[in-house]
């Protein structure tokens, strides 16, 4: 499928993600209250609030981690939100890419074979995913490092690992929980580079949640999110 990039807020691109009357319970905690959400094809959006505001779950909802109590969730024309659960992991790990804070990469394996572990989930024979993860690691300046553990690794080596493994899929969206949270701030920055670097570079939507100001001045836009709202509906985008 062919995309324009869309640069600002008035030259829009089409939808990507589109979320609709996103209403979401934890127990008694009433996390999202009727959020609506577009995002375009090729942009980058961080999603920002206070701790507590909903952000997590915003994002869970929008990769379809878990599904809201009322509300869509369109992505590049799946309604994921009504898949079945297989069809949901199913597409989760064919159609998008996940960063979280710490990498949470397996520490009893080895950077190419953390790397290489979405497409051999998908059905990739292990050689043909590490000729793929090779490929990634290098471009995240990562050569040599392809056989140590993740113990082996400074943090901003893991968390580019991590990167490499949010879009060996060739993702549609790549989804970052707090990427740079657990990273001291020049590394935060130089991973924050990489990132809108090869995410630019390949088209690759990304949703960044984050709560820290330097992390979304990399965006192209902010979603704010207070107490399960979405602040600023007028940047929401159109249809
Ligand atoms: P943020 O990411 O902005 O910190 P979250 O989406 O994690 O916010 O949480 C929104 C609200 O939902 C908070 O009040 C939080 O305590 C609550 N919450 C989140 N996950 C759970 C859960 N699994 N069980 C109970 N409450 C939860």
């Amino acid at each position: 499928m062919t995309h324009l990039i869309p640069t600002d807020a008035t030259n829009p691109g089409p939808a990507l993600i589109t979320a609709r009357g996103l209403d979401k319970h934890h127990g008694l905690t009433h996390a999202l209250r009727g959020v609506d959400v577009t995002i375009r094809q090729g942009e980058i959006v961080t999603v920002m609030g206070p701790s507590g505001s909903g952000k997590s779950t915003l994002l869970h909802c929008l990769a379809g981690v878990t599904t809201p109590d009322s509300g869509e969730v369109t992505i590049d024309g799946t309604q994921i939100s009504a898949l079945k659960e297989d069809q949901r992991s199913r597409f989760r790990l064919t159609r998008l890419g996940f960063v979280f804070q710490f990498g949470q990469l397996l520490p009893e394996l080895s950077a190419e074979d953390n790397v290489a572990l979405p497409l051999m989930l998908a059905g990739t024979r292990r050689a043909k995913a590490l000729v793929q993860a090779h490929s990634w690691l290098e471009r995240l300046g990562l050569e040599g490092m392809e056989r140590r553990l993740p113990s082996e690794l400074s943090g901003g080596q893991a968390q580019r690992v991590a990167l490499a493994r949010g879009l060996v899929n060739a993702p549609a969206v790549l989804f970052a929980d707090e990427p740079t949270g657990a990273l001291d701030s020049l590394t935060a920055e130089r991973v924050m580079e990489t990132l809108t670097d090869v995410v630019r570079s390949t088209g690759t939507t990304l949703v960044i949640v984050t709560h820290d100001a330097r992390v979304a001045s990399y965006s192209d836009r902010e979603i704010f999110i207070r107490d399960g709202q979405v602040t600023n509906p007028a940047l929401q985008g159109a249809q």
